[in-house]
């Protein structure tokens, strides 16, 4: 096959690594910098141009697309889709995967394990947003945080009321949620690839913190995961229409609660943990499933 990697630096762990398990697999593999694609929308025959020539049309694209480059990195796995190209995961489903709050109500209409999560606009109702995930101790969090940026834990409520405050006053959007206390700062990354997990992680927070974060000094290495939390992983990918996923989950007193599904999750960490090659069960999905005019939505 001919495969195109969107990434921006073909020396990134995840990238390194997919360039890797493909040419092992004898596909021609090409790393493109998404922005450093432009487009011609209005001719009949959509293309891309990438630094002044005509690209190829490659059987499968793989969207390494980072947060800072949402916009334009969507338009260009949408415009790719255009073109009939079979993308690793398709650019609706990122960019609702980017959507926190719109994320957790896709999951929550379909009856995935999720933290009580409160989401309101008037300060007339940060009472009433504390009091609906239980009160203090809760997490008051930036819906546009990321690596356990803006994720607080409010100790009483007072501490939540300032958090809030603060918050409204960065006129940002922000939600409140249930204190999963009894996860001991520790949470799970399934790396979810189709219909299966092929590799798991639990993340733990270092002393002192409740986020697991690697970022925030978070720990890993490899867990066995229950058959209910496998099947929670895979349906959640799957209800954000995600062929790839990292599913971050925490044990709760009431099942497994989904925080997040991440449409570029990293290799490097589940990797190491795990000692498992993540890239080739990638690559072997592609051989599976990346024909010519299979996508599924083209953009829509
Ligand atoms: P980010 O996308 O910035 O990583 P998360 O919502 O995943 O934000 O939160 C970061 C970390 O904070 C999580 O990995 C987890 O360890 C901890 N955390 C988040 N929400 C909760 C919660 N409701 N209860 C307990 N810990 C939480
Ligand atoms: N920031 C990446 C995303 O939004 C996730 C990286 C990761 O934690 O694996 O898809």
């Amino acid at each position: 096959m001919n495969i195109v990697i969107l990434s921006r630096n073909r020396k990134l762990y995840s990238t390194r690594r997919l360039v890797e398990a493909g040419e092992a697999r004898e596909h021609t593999v090409r790393v493109v910098d998404p922005l450093r694609c432009y487009m011609n929308i209005s001719s009949h025959k959509p293309e891309i141009h990438f630094k002044g020539e005509v690209l190829e049309m490659p059987d499968a694209v793989i969207p390494r697309i980072g947060a800072s480059i949402t916009f334009y990195g969507t338009a260009v796995v949408r415009q790719f889709e255009m073109m009939g190209v079979f993308p690793l995961n398709e650019s609706v489903a990122i960019s609702r995967s980017r959507d926190k709050l719109r994320s957790l109500q896709l999951l929550s209409r379909r009856g995935i394990g999720l933290p009580v999560t409160g989401f309101g606009y008037s300060p007339d109702d940060n009472q009433d947003l504390i009091n609906l995930v239980g009160g203090a101790p809760l997490v008051v969090k930036l819906l546009e945080g990321t690596q356990g940026r803006g994720v607080v834990l409010a100790e009483t409520n007072k501490a939540a009321e300032s958090v809030i405050d603060a918050f409204r006053g960065l006129k940002a959007y922000f939600m409140t949620q249930e204190y999963i206390r009894e996860a001991n700062g520790a949470d799970i990354r399934c790396f979810v690839v189709g219909d299966r997990v092929v590799g798991a992680m639990i993340r733990q927070a270092q002393e002192g913190e409740f986020r697991s974060n690697v970022h925030r000094g978070g720990s890993v290495r490899a867990i066995r995961i229950t058959p209910e939390e496998r099947s929670t992983a895979v349906r959640a990918a799957k209800i954000m229409g995600l062929n790839t996923a990292g599913v971050d989950i925490m044990r709760s007193n009431h099942g497994p609660v989904v925080l997040e599904v991440n449409s570029s999750p990293g290799l490097e960490g589940i990797e190491r943990a795990t000692g498992k090659d993540i890239a080739t069960h990638v690559i072997q999905f592609l051989e599976k499933r990346g024909r010519k005019g299979k996508t599924g939505t083209r953009g829509k």
